[in-house]
């Protein structure tokens, strides 16, 4: 197994969110096992009506996942930083709101898990092929994201491609227009290596896709790896491939660190 330089990681979930394993304190002795220096939990933010509950905690859990790791934070040998992964929909801006203002999280992630299409029903670019109105639609929930100034960085924005074996005009569009948004709000997108342990193809990934990629070094985005790990086990597994493929594609990488005040801010990578 090649080594990893980037000593961080900030995309993790836990068994918390129904579909991981590995508790708070697993995933930390693991982090310190594997010489990271910061790790970052970002579970599946649930909202107060418990929508999408399939694939977060139920609303009731958040106390019990922030205590853990707030008592980690005080423990561990590594900085540890608790956040959120949070699905963006603007009915639910007031409480995503409340709770970046709050004081209990050091950091919001945004990931577009759920498109809503306008019959009320919903998809997953996990499990479906996108028609070309729900990759308009992508776009725009992830956009809208973008732009409600409620998050730290943008997790993998390419899921619109996975499953798609198409790169035209319309793909091509709604890429830069997603990239375009992210460099004028100058917020990280991040290569996401989850993806990376699901093959689409031989030769490709279910995600990251690479032109994306290659597109979103010649607009000069700032990019974060991140394994995006759902157990103990992958925490660092694609660390070093995911920086090969940065490296391939020539991005601009941005590292992740603690201010003063205990949150997440970013500073410069590479050499
Ligand atoms: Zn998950
Ligand atoms: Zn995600």
């Amino acid at each position: 197994m090649s080594a990893f330089t980037e000593t961080y990681n900030i995309h993790t979930h836990s068994f918390y969110c129904g579909h991981g394993s590995g508790t708070i304190a697993e995933y930390v002795r693991e982090a310190e096992d594997k010489g990271l220096q910061l790790l970052g939990f970002s579970e599946h933010c649930p909202f107060p009506d418990n929508f999408l509950h399939r694939s977060r905690m139920d609303y009731s859990m958040m106390e019990s996942y922030e205590r853990d790791v707030r008592v980690q934070q005080k423990e561990a040998g590594i900085q540890i930083l608790l956040g959120y992964e949070c699905d963006y929909f603007p009915r639910y801006e007031g409480y995503l709101r409340k709770l970046k203002e709050s004081g209990r999280v050091d950091y919001l992630v945004t990931g577009t898990h759920f498109i809503e299409r306008s019959d009320g029903t919903r998809v997953s670019p996990f499990s479906s092929i996108l028609t070309l109105d729900e990759i308009y639609r992508y776009r725009d929930q992830f956009i809208g994201a973008l732009e409600s100034g409620l998050f730290d960085y943008a997790a993998h924005p390419d899921l619109f491609m996975a499953g798609s074996s198409a790169w035209d005009e319309v793909h091509k569009s709604v890429a830069r227009e997603i990239i375009g948004e992210a460099v004028r709000l100058s917020i990280p997108l991040e290569i996401n290596g989850n993806g990376m342990l699901k093959r689409q193809a031989p030769d490709r990934f279910c995600y990251p896709f690479g032109p994306f990629w290659t597109l979103a070094a010649r607009m000069g985005a700032s990019v974060i790896l991140s394994t995006d790990a759902h157990s103990t086990a992958n925490l660092t597994l694609t660390k070093a491939r995911l920086e090969v493929f940065a490296h391939q594609h020539g991005v601009t990488l941005v590292r992740p660190c603690v201010s003063a005040g205990g949150q997440l801010k970013w500073s410069g990578a590479g050499e």
